[in-house]
Parts: C-alpha cells; sequence; structure tokens
C-alpha cells in the first residue's frame, strides 16, 4: 500500500458504477466500524456467479457505486462497541450480512428468507477492496489449516452447496449440473457423507470432466447426455432454466431438483408426465448462520480442499469474465493482501 493512503487512511476499492460496465479501481476512505460492527483488513474474497448477476444487472437493486464481493477473509482491525470478536482474529464475512431478527422467518430458524434481509457485495459494501465493514454477528471464524485464498470459496460456494446438498435429503446418486467452484466442494461433502455424484458440464468441456472425475465423481459427461443410471436428487449450479427438464428427465420417481443459483434464466415449459411422480423442483435462498456453524466445522473434518485461480484485485473484472467464459476449474479469488505492503 502507498505511504499516502496509510498516511490519510484510503484504500484501493473495485467499485460498479454502472450494470454491464467493468468494475472502476477507485481511492476511498477506509469504512469504520460502527457499533456492533467490525472492520477487516480484506485479505482475499471469493468471486462468485452471484457477483456476475450483480455487475450484470441481474440482481437489479444494488447500493449505488457497491463494492462487490461476498467471500471475505480479512483479519479484523477495529471492533465496534458491542461487537464480540476479538481484534487480530481471522474471520469470513458471507453474502447475508444482516437480518431483522424479528419477522416470522428470522423467528422460525429461517433468516434466509427475511424480507429485509441486507446482503454483502450487493447492498452492503463488499471485499473487492483493502478494508471492509460488516456487522460483527454474521461473521464466521475461518477454521485453522485454511489460508486466506484457500478459505474464501468455502464462504459461499462451500456454504450454498452445502445447503442445496441438504435440499436433496439422503438421495444416495446425486447429479451437479454445473461443475463450478460449489460443485467442486460439494463433491467432497457428497463423497464424505458416501453419496455417489454424476456431473454435468457444458458440452465439449472436457476440462470440467476431467477435474469432476479426479474429484471422485463417478460419471461425468455433458448436461443433456443420460446419466448411467438415474439420479435420486439434481443440484443445478448453472444458471440455464433449460437445465430444469433435462435434470426432470434424469431424475427419480420421488426425486428432487435444487436450484442452487440466485438467478436463472427462464425455465422451458415441460410435460407434466416428467413431474409426475412426487418429483419435485425446489431453490435455495441464501444461507443461515448456521448452514455456516455446521459447515465450518465440517471442512477441516472433511477435510474440503478448494481449488483456486488467484488475481490480483485491480483483476477483478477480468476474474469475472473469466468465470462468465467458464476459463479455470474451481473457484476464482482475488488475493487483496498481496497488494498491499503494510
Ligand atoms: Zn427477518
Ligand atoms: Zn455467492
Amino acid at each position: 500500500m502507498h505511504l499516502r493512503s496509510i498516511l490519510i487512511k484510503t484504500m484501493r476499492a473495485m467499485i460498479l458504477e454502472r450494470a454491464g460496465q467493468p468494475l472502476r479501481l477507485v481511492e476511498k476512505n477506509r469504512p469504520r466500524a460502527g457499533t456492533g460492527q467490525i472492520a477487516l483488513r480484506v485479505l482475499s474474497c471469493g468471486i462468485c456467479r452471484t457477483d456476475l448477476h450483480v455487475v450484470d444487472g441481474e440482481l437489479d437493486q444494488p447500493k449505488p457505486s457497491v463494492i462487490p464481493g461476498h467471500q471475505i477473509v480479512g483479519e479484523v482491525v477495529e471492533v465496534g462497541a458491542g461487537a464480540s470478536v476479538e481484534r487480530g482474529s481471522r474471520v469470513g464475512i458471507p453474502w447475508l450480512g444482516w437480518t431483522c431478527g424479528e419477522c416470522r422467518y428470522c423467528a422460525s430458524g429461517r433468516e434466509n428468507l427475511c424480507g429485509r434481509a441486507r446482503f454483502t457485495g450487493y447492498q452492503i459494501d463488499g471485499g473487492f477492496a483493502d478494508y471492509a465493514v460488516a456487522d460483527a454477528r454474521f461473521a464466521f471464524p475461518i477454521p485453522r489449516g485454511y489460508d486466506a485464498l484457500q478459505a474464501a470459496p468455502l464462504l459461499c460456494a462451500g456454504l450454498i452447496g452445502y445447503r442445496a446438498l441438504r435440499m436433496a435429503g439422503d438421495a444416495e446418486r446425486l447429479g451437479f449440473y454445473g461443475f463450478g467452484a460449489a460443485a467442486h466442494v460439494a463433491i467432497q461433502v457428497a463423497r464424505h457423507q458416501g453419496r455417489e455424484v454424476y456431473a454435468f458440464t457444458r458440452p465439449g468441456d472436457e476440462k470440467g470432466q476431467e477435474f469432476a472425475r479426479a474429484l471422485g465423481a463417478a460419471w461425468a459427461g455433458a448436461a443433456g447426455d443420460a446419466p448411467p443410471g438415474e439420479l435420486d436428487a439434481a443440484l443445478i449450479f448453472a444458471p440455464v432454466g433449460e437445465l430444469v427438464p433435462a435434470a426432470l428427465r434424469a431424475l427419480s420417481r420421488g426425486g428432487t431438483v435444487v436450484c442452487a443459483g440466485i438467478h436463472m434464466s427462464d425455465i422451458p415449459s415441460f410435460p407434466y408426465a416428467i413431474l409426475w411422480g412426487e418429483r419435485v423442483i425446489r431453490s435455495v435462498a441464501n444461507l443461515t448462520r448456521r448452514d455456516g456453524e455446521e459447515f465450518f466445522a465440517l471442512a477441516p473434518a472433511i477435510p474440503v480442499r478448494t481449488t483456486v485461480h488467484a488475481y490480483p484485485l485491480e483483476d477483478a473484472s477480468r476474474a469475472l469474465g473469466d468465470l462468465r467464459e467458464g476459463r479455470f476449474e474451481g473457484a476464482a479469488v482475488l488475493d487483496v493482501s498481496a497488494g498491499q505492503s503494510l
């Protein structure tokens, strides 16, 4: 970090000024922790498909000039009044940034559905910056054994994959549609639970199929290919509505299609016969803090390993473009601390 930015307490940040345009690198004042909040020096920040939906304008209610990024790994540098997190500790900040705590969803353990919830990197500034502020109650301690780059994808890809897997019930044969950041973590959890995973990628994505097999997939092929057996559940990670009827066709009676993304293109109409037989279609929305506590206890026990592609903070738009085009296996992560000289 430049001497000037240390003296006048500024930071680098990538901001979204207008949907559909590249993020812009700016120098901004560092945020300070308010009551109940912590301020973090950002070490790394994972990149998620939801970030693409934000910058592309498919999620169209961002705060003005938002700093995207909701898989933040940081070191606590300031603790606001009433926040019970230790200074100097390493924490992760996920997508769920705040909930009301009062509505019927919050009161019944379903804070992921809170109508007043606010989300990191969307309605609250996120981690594509040197510093970030978060509500201390929504921060997770990062388990030992994970460096900042490795830990970042656990915060959304890992968590959402874990929640999606839970929605699949005790299905033995799972189909994963889209084998990116979330699937590459979820397969490790599923294998640990003794389930079989069938991986569906974009047609012709030999590298993705190889990657899935290397992580223990029983079979890998293109979406639309017939897997060797019927699926008990299908987890759709790709934002492609056509995959819903495709997955239904591959599903056994009583099976569930779980749509794990926050946005999806329209689902084409399909004959009732492929839903018949008590097949279920459902979505997975956000996460609860309980998901986080469970997953961050489980991940180091398996242990989940993440495959990470690091980019400098300034290259956030390039990383988003690579994600859109499927140019890497695993998860993209901004190595934010690499650009800081403290
Ligand atoms: Zn609520
Ligand atoms: Zn995400």
